[in-house]
């Protein structure tokens, strides 16, 4: 509370600008994640440019939150920004292709291996979209997930297991829809659990991410990933990987790091800069059994039929235009040694502080990504979060951290590493993380 108090005291154009925003927002702002741990609302921002951020109070943060991935290229990348205003000035949404997106394809198909794509306005989209395609190619109605999972605001997903039954989340009002009829979750690395719910075969896909890390980070057990692949080519299951977060594993995502074939590969946040933006891939085999059930989607006949999937506004030129500037000049294999070797460098800097003060803590990196865990070890499923979880712990870091000048992603105390986050920015980060450690040792 002392904290929060104190942000909210140093920031009053930022309160002001929440009182005023809550009177026609319906949740006070068109962003309203970092209220929770800021003294009740967010900051504002005035300006975002490459790993920094300022708000309207003036004050300045070392942006390890990176919108949540969709920042992931860092804030206003040149090539991005210039990408974007050629293209604006050219126009951007004219239900016609532009020649710049025949070179997405290719990039796509040959960076994350999957020979097709569809695009969409989010990773929310993209996940529907295969879901829906799974759907039309297996006659099946169900998609099994993980409990702890979030993949957007895809309903069969709202889900947890809960006293071993599927519930809705608790985050999610069931608004008189039941989507548990339709959902089947299961513990991560179970592999049990996993092989009992395809063997009934009504599931059409399973969505998954390949390492949890919407419910803190949670490491995939060794042989998982290839477990569920083959129990799922075994039933007539299709595969969602959804890499919309773990795509900052590297330029090919997790999927092409560790050799994965999944009928389906998603992403979004990052893939154009920031500007909104999603994509599916699908194999080649699953794009037969498509044109096979739905034939007026395949390129070869001359009709075609709309499906419901992308959206007039996806695969605009203005997308596409940053789409191609960020597969080109931001996301490459250099920029993601850098990003990889920063966020080393905290996780290292950060255990150094937890060894030295004798803590029961942890930090897990993958990629460009690290968490500090209030708990000795990784946990191995959602049941291992919510039995374990510091709740009080990661609510007064966060506050902590944002009187100091660091922002991480909502929700967990994670941090994304951007192509401008510097050495400086991640030394910072183990100053500020020992003086919180002193604190509490104070208290
Ligand atoms: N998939 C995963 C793994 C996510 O973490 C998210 C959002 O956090 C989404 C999908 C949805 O992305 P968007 O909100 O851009 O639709």
């Amino acid at each position: 509370d002392r904290e929060q108090q104190r942000f909210a005291d140093s920031h009053p154009a930022s309160r002001a600008n929440w009182e005023r925003g809550k009177r026609h927002f319906l949740y006070g702002g068109p962003s309203h994640w970092m209220r929770r741990w800021a003294g009740g609302f967010p900051p504002y921002v005035e300006e975002a440019k490459g790993a920094r951020l300022t708000d309207v109070d003036g004050k300045s943060y070392v942006d390890f939150c990176l919108g949540d991935t969709g920042g992931m290229c860092g804030h206003a990348p040149e090539a991005v920004t210039d990408a974007a205003i050629r293209q604006l000035q050219r126009g951007t949404t004219t239900m016609l292709p532009t020649e710049e997106s025949l070179w997405v394809g290719e990039e796509l198909a040959r960076r994350f291996g999957l020979p097709y794509w569809t695009l969409t306005t989010s990773a929310t989209d993209a996940n529907r979209g295969a879901i829906r395609f799974s759907r039309m190619v297996t006659g099946r109605d169900k998609v099994l997930v993980f409990s702890g999972c979030y993949h957007g605001g895809v309903e069969e997903a709202h889900v947890e297991l809960r006293d071993g039954k599927v519930s809705l989340r608790n985050m999610i009002h069931p608004n008189g829809v039941d989507h548990t009829r339709v959902s089947k979750v299961v513990e991560f690395n179970d592999f049990d659990a996993v092989r009992a719910a395809l063997a009934d075969r009504d599931v059409a896909v399973v969505l998954m991410e390949p390492v949890m890390t919407n419910f803190g980070m949670i490491p995939v057990a060794e042989g998982f990933l290839d477990f569920v692949r083959e129990e799922t080519r075994k039933t007539g299951t299709l595969l969602i990987i959804d890499e919309t977060h773990t795509i900052s594993s590297g330029p090919g995502g997790y999927t092409r790091l560790h050799g994965l074939e999944p009928d389906f590969f998603v992403a979004g946040k990052a893939i154009a800069g920031g500007i909104p933006a999603g994509i599916f891939g699908v194999s080649q085999e699953t794009a037969e059994k498509i044109w096979a059930a739905v034939p007026y989607v395949n390129p070869r006949q001359r009709q075609s039929a709309h499906l419901g999937i992308g959206g007039t506004l996806a695969g605009n030129a203005l997308t596409i235009a940053t789409m191609k500037a960020v597969l080109e000049s931001v996301l490459t294999p250099a920029n993601f040694e850098k990003m990889i070797a920063n966020a080393r460098r905290l996780a290292e800097g950060a255990r150094a502080v937890i060894s030295a003060n004798n803590l029961p803590w942890h930090v897990t990196q993958i990629g460009a990504r690290a968490e500090i865990m209030f708990t000795p070890r990784p946990p191995r499923n959602g049941a291992d979060v919510i039995a374990t979880r510091r709740g009080d712990l990661e609510t007064l870091l966060h506050a902590f951290y944002m009187n100091e000048g660091i922002l991480v992603t909502p929700f967990h105390t994670m941090f994304l590493m951007c192509p401008a986050t510097t050495e400086a920015d991640v030394d910072h980060h183990t100053v500020v993380f020992g003086r919180f450690v002193e604190l509490l040792k104070q208290e």
